[in-house]
């Protein structure tokens, strides 16, 4: 019978969601639906010196808005608090130390790990020496060679401190086959015996993660290239226990696209509450970052989360990094808003013309965002220049003129502008109508100085919407008045 993909996403709580990780939960949650499997979500905390406030709530609330759900493991209760669902719990390490430090002191027992009672100082001093002698930095073995397992025992019993390594064979090499690499292979020599239990009885997450990810029954590991390194370690815990190692796949790193290095916090957005706050929808990101390392082998860019399940293949996986580029992102996001209904939009844009507020109806908001959302590539655009809306404009009178024009024509044209506004009935007052009776005046005489200097008049900006659409929104009233405006302007 075929094994049911058991697949997690297991961060740390480091406070914020990197927009990486959050491709890595996507792979694989997306494989696990694709597979009718489980896909679960574990908090890696046992590095307590990094430990954040509130950081669980943040993740899970990243995770929740990119719409990536989990079916087990560290959710929100219907009170707000952090609560843990499923069979294989608990999902949140800190609370499953006992079960490692049984763990750690079962591989002490069968051999394949030992008790280090090296004090920091000789560690120090090796490293230096090492170093010097240009060697990688590596445990030489002391406490295993010199510390009978009977000698250990008394030591700890006296209440002594120590670790306890894993022994990594000196020769031979450790081989896996990686879901996106295909065969690695790595040389025993060049891995220390790494601490798997530390002095604190805390374990390392070489070791938890191993536990967790058997004792759990992961199938498949999706995770950052950072981690292939130590995955011999870990492929090597697994023969040491016993147990059927889940397979590995290491995602290509995501590169800032102009320094070619690594995308990082230095780089400016990369949590995905930085892309929540300037608007970004949930839909684009989630099928930006499926494209970062996802080849869909097809011309198709756009997938909604139901396409991806579909689509989605880990043989499909790239290995070279994927660049995020930032323009492709906005104008895939200006298509997922333009993709919304105009009463979406309006619930999605308010809160960025919170400032507004007081003089903001819905029934001008809808048009606010009518006219925006063609150029809007972020919700937070809708703020940018937002104030022609709310606020008579203020410009030079030179700026009403369109190229070599003179203020008499000048002026003859906002005349002629204004009695078209004011001949446009309330009732009659639509985008259609507006449009068609200005470009019906503008294509009977030179169009740009027509258009312009209503545009300037109505806006006070060198570039804005086109005047049917601004007059449309401000309405008839308001639009006269800053006609008006206008012509008094030249007159001084
Ligand atoms: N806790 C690790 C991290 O945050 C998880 C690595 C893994 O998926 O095994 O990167």
């Amino acid at each position: 019978m075929k094994k049911k993909v058991r697949v997690r996403f297991a961060p740390s709580p480091t406070g914020y969601l990197h927009i990486g990780s959050l491709r890595t939960a996507l792979y694989n949650f997306l494989w696990a639906k694709k597979n009718e499997g489980d896909y679960f979500l574990r908090i890696e905390d046992t590095d307590q010196k990094r430990i954040v406030p509130d950081a669980v709530a943040k993740l899970i609330e990243s995770l929740e808005w990119a719409n990536i759900l989990h079916n087990e493991g560290v959710f929100f209760g219907k009170d707000g608090k952090i609560l843990e669902k499923g069979k294989y719990g608990p999902y949140i390490q800190s609370k499953r130390i006992k079960i490692y430090q049984k763990y750690a002191h079962e591989l002490v027992e069968k051999g394949k790990a030992y008790c280090c009672f090296c004090a920091s100082e000789r560690l120090d001093t090796l490293r230096a020496v090492q170093e010097k002698a240009k060697l990688a930095p590596a445990y030489d073995k002391l406490c295993l060679k010199e510390v009978s397992p009977e000698d250990a025992k008394k030591r700890i019993t006296s209440g002594e401190k120590y670790v306890i390594r894993f022994d990594v064979p000196e020769t031979g090499e450790t081989e896996f086959s990686d879901a996106v690499r295909g065969k690695v292979k790595f040389g025993n020599k060049n891995l220390d015996d790494f601490v798997i239990l530390k002095s604190d009885g805390y374990p390392t997450y070489h070791l938890a993660h191993v536990v967790d990810d058997h004792l759990m029954k992961t199938t498949l590991v999706l995770r950052g290239e950072e981690w292939l390194p130590s995955t011999p370690k870990h492929i090597l815990m697994f023969r040491a226990f016993g147990w059927e190692a889940p397979r590995y796949g290491h995602l290509c790193v995501i590169l800032n696209k102009g320094t070619k290095k690594k995308l990082s916090k230095r780089d400016g957005d990369v949590s995905v509450e930085d892309f929540m706050k300037k608007g970004y929808l949930p839909e684009a990101v989630v099928n930006f970052i499926a494209l970062l390392g996802w080849n869909p082998k097809t011309e198709q860019e756009l997938f909604a989360l139901d396409e991806l399940i579909k689509e989605f293949d880990i043989a499909k996986l790239n290995k070279s990094g994927a660049i995020f580029d930032t323009k492709k992102l906005d104008w895939m996001n200006g298509t997922y808003i333009r993709k919304k209904n105009i009463k979406e939009l309006v619930e999605l844009c308010e809160p960025y013309l919170e400032k507004y507020k007081e003089k903001l109806s819905g029934e001008y908001l809808e048009k606010i965002v009518t006219v925006e959302r063609e150029r809007m590539r972020r919700l937070a655009d809708i703020a940018d220049g937002a104030e022609i809306y709310f606020e008579t404009p203020e410009y030079e009178k030179k700026l009403l003129l369109w190229k070599e024009m003179s203020e008499e024509n000048l002026q003859k044209t906002l005349a002629k502008s204004l009695d078209i506004i004011s001949g446009v009935k309330e009732n009659g007052w639509t985008l259609e109508n507006i449009k068609n009776e200005l470009m019906a005046a503008a294509d009977s005489r030179n169009r740009g100085e027509f258009l312009w200097p209503l545009r300037v008049a109505l806006t006070g900006k060198e570039k804005s919407p086109s005047p049917w659409e601004m007059a449309w929104a401000l309405g008839k009233k308001e639009s006269i008045k800053r006609v008006d405006k206008a012509i008094s302007l030249i007159k001084t």
